[in-house]
């Protein structure tokens, strides 16, 4: 008989120190919300198989499939700019690493399976809300083309959770091409342990960049690549108007993926300062300023790092300083990229960060709402007659025009046809975003009425955020007055 999930480890074979081997405790009465057939697939697990018996008892934590080695990962983090030298996974256990069949090596990971040694004074258990929130914005990133852990399917446990109220308790299976953390390498530094270090370096080496073990000096180009990697993403989440909501060092993933799924927020209307978090008092991780966090977040990565970039540690500052500098470059070149893709430009000229800059300021401060603004500028590129539907979602639908107009000239200097510019404009430009307002009726009616129609129906939207979906046009409006979200919570 061949294993149900083709497991083959890596992380269980580090040394012991680097995690806790713990099974997940089972739980009452495991019942399938959704799997997520493409993933199995990809993954090389029969999507059948899954969603049957024997998946949904692995799925749920009740049953150890063969060739899993259930262990929780051992990390640190800074939390709010706050050292903690312990955290770890308190509530996730990972069941192993399969090779897809694109042949990238995953993690899959059950998220609410039950305490570890590093629960604290959690249950090791996850609602069903947060559980919803994370399935629907975690494939919708990855439907957004931006790189995310994925959720290859969530169950319903049938016992309860007490967070504020008895709640649901459920299951997220998470997959991710690894869960290692900058707060990972944290954990090694802050215990001076410089061995654990280097093995944890190289274990990401061998694993996300294979190519850099032959480079004179794998460890510096380790540490640029995931400052590349994760300029890259932000500036990915801002042109989304993405806000993570918890960007702490422990939610900042090696690989680049968007991890932690948390307070996480879509803009509405645009606004830089948003901050949707409950717990985010004082605004630190606002939507503006993201970039200055994974700046702050990376320099944490470079002082774990430091021993291994330099013997001395005078050298070992110079180059991690000398690598984060690049990082300001990258992020600029990466967003204003994005911007000029999403305004129709394919050919860069000086002003057109002015002028994406001067559309953003106009949008801010006339509350117009993020993402129908740029989808329905696809329609103005193609003719001045679609000017009055972006202009409608401008208080003051004058201050439109006036852009509109400098828009339009900068236009006549680019050499694409206007209905080819308009069809790239809507490749970049997604007319359906998990919004905020759309996953809270999914959690309600789930909670309130054990229907799960509405959580299906915005997965299904959500995979293809760039198409028009006509049948499903309600689902690209902001919300109304009543329905706006103004906090959100991660439940945990
Ligand atoms: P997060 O806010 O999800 O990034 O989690 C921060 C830390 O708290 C991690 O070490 C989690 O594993 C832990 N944690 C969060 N919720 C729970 C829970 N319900 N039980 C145990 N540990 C938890
Ligand atoms: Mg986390």
């Amino acid at each position: 008989m061949t294993a149900a999930i083709p497991f083959a480890n890596t992380y269980a074979r580090l040394p012991e120190r680097f995690f806790a081997e713990v099974p997940p405790t089972p739980v009452a009465a495991p019942r399938l919300i959704r799997v997520n057939r493409d993933l199995a697939d990809l993954l090389g697990i029969d999507p059948d198989w899954l969603a049957g018996p024997e998946g949904v008892a692995v799925l749920s934590g009740n049953r150890v499939p063969e060739g899993a080695e259930p262990l929780a990962m051992a990390y640190a983090g800074h939390q709010f700019g706050n050292r903690v030298p312990q955290l770890g996974d308190g509530r996730a256990i990972l069941l192993g690493e399969v090779v897809g069949r694109d042949g990238v090596r995953r993690d899959i990971q059950l998220k609410g399976a039950g305490p570890t040694p590093f629960s604290r004074r959690g249950d090791g258990r996850a609602a069903l809300g947060p559980v919803l929130r994370e399935y629907v914005v975690s494939e919708a990133m990855a439907a957004l083309g931006i790189p995310t852990t994925r959720a290859l399917a969530a169950v319903l446990t049938g016992d309860s959770v007490m967070r504020e109220t008895v709640l649901p308790g459920a299951v997220l299976t998470r997959v991710a091409t690894s869960h290692i953390r900058v707060g990972t390498f944290q954990f090694f530094a802050m215990r001076g342990d410089l061995d654990g270090v280097r093995a944890l370096a190289d274990h990401v080496i061998g694993r996300h960049d294979p190519d850099l073990a032959e480079a004179p000096d794998p460890y510096r180009a380790l540490l640029a690549r995931v400052v590349a990697r994760q300029a890259d993403l932000v500036a990915r989440w801002l042109l989304v108007g993405f806000i993570h909501g918890v960007m702490n060092t422990d939610n900042c993933a090696v690989s680049g993926e968007t991890i932690d799924f948390g307070p996480c927020a879509f803009l509405d209307a645009y606004d830089p300062a948003a901050v949707f978090s409950a717990i985010d008092e004082y605004g630190r991780y606002a939507y503006g300023n993201q970039p200055g966090i994974l700046h702050w977040n990376l320099t944490r990565l470079a002082e774990a790092m430091l021993p291994l970039l330099a013997p001395e540690t005078e050298d070992g500052i110079a180059v991690a300083q000398d690598v984060l500098a690049a990082f300001g470059p990258r992020f600029e070149a990466s967003y204003y990229a994005g911007l000029r893709a999403k305004l129709g430009l394919t050919t860069v000229q000086d002003g057109d960060g002015d002028l994406a800059r001067a559309l953003l300021e106009t949008m801010g401060a006339n509350r117009a709402d993020f993402t129908l603004t740029f989808r329905r500028l696809g329609d103005a590129a193609l003719s001045a007659e679609g000017d009055a539907a972006v202009a409608a979602l401008f208080d003051d639908p004058a201050a439109y025009g006036a852009w509109a107009t400098r828009w339009r000239a900068r236009l006549a200097a680019e050499p694409v046809d206007s209905a080819i510019r308009r069809a790239a404009m809507n490749r970049v430009n997604p007319a359906f975003i998990p919004r905020n307002h759309r996953i809270e009726a999914v959690i309600e009616a789930a909670i309130a009425r054990d229907d799960f129609a509405p959580f299906h129906d915005l997965v299904t939207v959500l995979a293809n955020p760039y198409d028009d979906q006509p049948a499903f046009a309600a689902y690209a409006e902001p919300p109304q007055a009543h329905e706006r979200v103004l906090r959100t919570f991660c439940g945990t």
